[in-house]
């Protein structure tokens, strides 16, 4: 059966945004149509003992509200840190981890404590001297349980195990004898599959999308998704589907709005008046002609720079998505997607689809939104729907791309 997943996400822990009430998470969850979501930041310890006093388990290793059916995995980030010798500066690498009971995260917690790691936010540190000690927290983590995953987050990010700050050539460098086991990697916003299919290092793995949200809004939640085929809804089925991968699809942002797709400086940085983006013809060492600093080479570049072209991709399914919430606050040409008309659009849509994702799964838009909803966010749906858009500007040194929706509509 198909499942809708979203699991990566983080809680009012992790700095930046206020508390998440997981009941508005599940609403969300519902209009989007998001079967399983993670929880975010599940091994710091007031969000364990949050999620384990609002969840109760349902099935094996999932949870969920009272009286309610949206389903939770039990989730967090890590930022694993370490000197690798043949590095001048620290590799760092955000990953996600995946938890199948509260027994496995107070171990993971008596770890974190035996090597003297502060877990005292929402996504903690783990940090280390050498590349053979990072193998070794790895494996220790992964001794816990068999059935907890180590995901390699938004890859391709400045952040990320393969993003242009860490510049390695392979993941070997980073997982040494730790590397069969990862099995899965996450395209985060800023890439997807096409970008990374050819990566030699990435080819035979599985791919899967996920939000990485701060908040239950409605263009937060499920911006990314991934929709599994598994026999059943539990811990195990979703693991084992990520493993082998038994993905259907996945759902991504166009990688051209990504903070980070090209490479260049903001207007607002020191000795600026005026931005500056290079879609090619990078200037050699990644100095700005303007400012003379060294710039962040873009994701595009980045990618170009590991794929190979002899490789024959397999196939992966996936979407370009824009969340209909923000479809229809630009097709009526209103900035907030909290305004009154824009959400009013949102709930006639919400009658007559089952979920955000069923719209876009259907053949029949046009059909079903005819005469409810007015003919240009309807086309505009469309042209979503046909991956009719980009971003121009794309996004860069921090900034997200601007979008223009169907050109010719
Ligand atoms: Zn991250
Ligand atoms: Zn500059």
């Amino acid at each position: 059966m198909k499942l809708a997943v979203d699991l990566h996400s983080h809680s009012g822990y992790a700095g930046g945004v206020g508390q998440i009430e997981l009941t508005a998470v599940s609403k969300t969850m519902k209009l989007k149509g998001i079967d399983v979501f993670g929880t975010g930041d599940c091994i710091f310890p007031p969000r364990t003992e949050e999620l384990k006093q609002e969840l109760t388990e349902v099935g094996d290793g999932l949870f969920a509200l009272p009286r309610d059916n949206s389903k939770f995995l039990l989730q967090t980030e890590v930022i694993f840190s370490t000197k690798l010798a043949h590095k001048k500066n620290k590799t760092i690498a955000h990953h996600v981890i995946f938890f199948p009971n509260y027994e496995s995260i107070y171990k993971m917690q008596i770890l974190m404590n035996k090597w003297g790691m502060k877990n005292t936010i929402g996504r903690p540190f783990i940090t280390s001297d050498s590349q053979k000690e990072l193998e070794n927290q790895l494996f220790e983590i992964l001794n816990i349980h068999p059935l907890i995953e180590i995901i390699p987050a938004h890859v391709m990010t400045p952040d990320g195990i393969l993003g242009s700050k860490n510049d390695l050539e392979e993941l070997i460098e980073f997982y040494g004898e730790f590397l069969p086991k990862i099995r899965a990697i996450e395209t985060g916003l800023s890439a997807d599959p096409q970008m990374l299919e050819k990566i030699p290092d990435l080819a035979e793995l599985t791919f899967i999308s996920n939000s990485d949200c701060h908040s239950a809004a409605l263009n937060r939640i499920g911006r990314e998704f991934t929709i599994l085929d598994v026999e059943q809804v539990n811990y195990k089925n979703i693991i084992q589907a990520i493993r082998q991968n038994s993905v259907i699809m996945t759902a991504e942002f166009n990688p051209a709005e990504g903070r980070y797709f090209s490479t260049g400086h903001r207007a607002d940085r020191k000795g600026h008046s005026q931005e500056l983006i290079f879609e090619d013809d990078i200037p050699t060492g990644l100095i700005c002609p303007i400012c003379k600093k060294k710039m962040n080479l873009g994701v595009r570049e980045r990618s170009t720079q590991l794929q190979n072209d002899s490789i024959v991709p397999i196939p992966r399914k996936f979407m370009h998505l824009i969340p209909l919430i923000e479809v229809i606050a630009t097709s009526q040409n209103l900035k907030s997607i909290t305004s009154k008309r824009v959400i009013k659009l949102f709930d006639i849509i919400m009658n007559i689809f089952p979920s955000e994702i069923a719209l876009w799964q259907s053949d029949s838009i046009q059909v079903m939104l005819d005469k409810r909803v007015d003919q240009k966010t309807i086309n505009q749906i469309l042209a979503v729907k046909e991956g009719d858009f980009k971003f121009q500007p794309s996004g860069f040194d921090g900034t997200y791309g601007k979008l223009i929706i169907g050109d010719n509509r």
